[in-house]
């Protein structure tokens, strides 16, 4: 339990530095007893903060923390302080729903399916301490959930559904690219300072070569943002990851680069999220497979996915990152049709701000608010 003026520090430490802070005994401490060497560099503590704590700020909160962290009240711990980025995954997945048993859903008897294989009226099993919110894609809206306008609510936290009156399937028409350039995410996140942020996926070239007429709603969020894109060559270089994480697909379009397996692809995920604050990754394969109504396929890909998450999770430091999993709506969970379901979506939570995530988020226009409450609580206050 944190006493209260512990909590009132680690909340001063994360507005004054937009990072975690705590002070406690165990692994992955440092050792903090020279201000002045980390005023000056830090390079031993943390090496992305030097910037952070050459602030006037910054130096205050840490003084304060320190100052506490070797008083008579946390002896125990003797000046550990631990400090520690926040950074936040968001790990989309299109086209995966909570759906019923039976053998219209590929995931009831499919084994290595964790933590994706998840039933209605039955407790998830969810490895490295994940909490489930399930999650309505319905949005007070007739219809069936569609992609369009679930991924602009995913993505911008506005009702978008609501907004134009219907459910809108495939890519973004006007009205809803209008609400993704004025409310993206990473123009949120942006716009408060929270640096650095990434889309972790792969473009080829063809795509700047000859622009589709039609776009991704994750492409406009993205460029809502100014922020670029990553290449086949950030790919090679261990920056980017390609939607079929094996790179199977790139291969067979002719793109040079080598196979990965879920494995490996899940610890170069894990290592681009260590080095962002912000890394959204999508996936949607689960969706096409889906529509296809392909059982055998649907199994493999929910097999491999299921690994690619797990290795992710193993390679992630989860007391400095928060996972946030999510879909748009359901569809590969029921296999007897091939539409969309009304279903509930899975928002899966891991990491430290798991708790508080998970209990504010009830709708899929709720997880762009949660994100940059963890990324900016406090500094927005301070910037008043
Ligand atoms: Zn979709």
């Amino acid at each position: 339990m944190l006493t209260e003026r512990e909590g009132w520090l680690k909340s001063q430490m994360k507005s004054d530095f937009g990072y975690s802070a705590d002070c406690r005994s165990g692994q992955n401490k440092t050792r903090v007893g020279d201000r002045d060497k980390v005023l000056a560099g830090g390079k031993s503590i943390v090496p992305t903060m030097p910037k952070l704590f050459r602030n006037e700020l910054a130096a205050h909160a840490y003084d304060k923390l320190l100052a506490y962290c070797l008083s008579a009240a946390c002896a125990a711990h003797r000046g550990m302080l631990f400090i520690a980025p926040v950074s936040v995954l968001l790990f989309f997945i299109d086209g995966l729903g909570i759906g019923t048993r039976g053998s219209h859903n590929p995931f009831d008897g499919l084994d290595d399916a964790t933590p994706l294989a998840i039933f209605q009226s039955e407790p998830a099993v969810l490895p490295f301490k994940g909490l489930l919110a399930a999650t309505d894609a319905r949005l007070g809206v007739d219809g069936r959930p569609q992609s369009a306008s679930g991924q602009t609510t995913i993505l911008t936290g506005i009702n978008a559904p609501a907004a134009i009156g219907y459910h809108k399937q495939g890519f973004p028409n006007q009205a809803l690219l209008d609400i993704i350039r004025e409310h993206s995410i990473f123009l949120q996140l942006k716009q408060a300072g929270v640096q650095k942020i990434t889309f972790a996926n792969t473009y080829t070239e063809k795509f700047f070569e000859s622009r589709p007429r039609w776009i991704s709603a994750t492409t406009a969020a993205v460029e809502a943002s100014g922020l670029g894109f990553n290449r086949v060559s950030d790919l090679k270089a261990g920056r980017a990851v390609y939607q079929d994480f094996t790179n199977r697909m790139l291969i067979e379009r002719g793109e040079p680069v080598d196979l990965r397996t879920p494995e490996e692809a899940g610890e170069v995920l894990a290592s681009i999220v260590a080095g962002h604050k912000f890394t959204l990754y999508e996936y949607f394969i689960t969706d096409k497979v889906g529509h296809d109504q392909d059982y055998e396929a649907a199994t493999g890909v929910l097999r491999a996915l299921a690994l690619f998450i797990r290795s992710l999770l193993a390679k992630l430091d989860l007391e400095k990152t928060t996972v946030i999993l999510t879909s748009d709506h359901g569809n590969i969970e029921d296999l007897s049709s091939r539409n969309h379901t009304l279903n509930p979506v899975p928002t899966i939570l891991w990491g430290e701000h798991r708790q508080e995530l998970a209990a504010g988020i009830h709708t899929l226009a709720d997880i762009t608010p949660g994100i940059v409450d963890v990324l900016t609580k406090g500094t927005r206050d301070d910037a008043r």
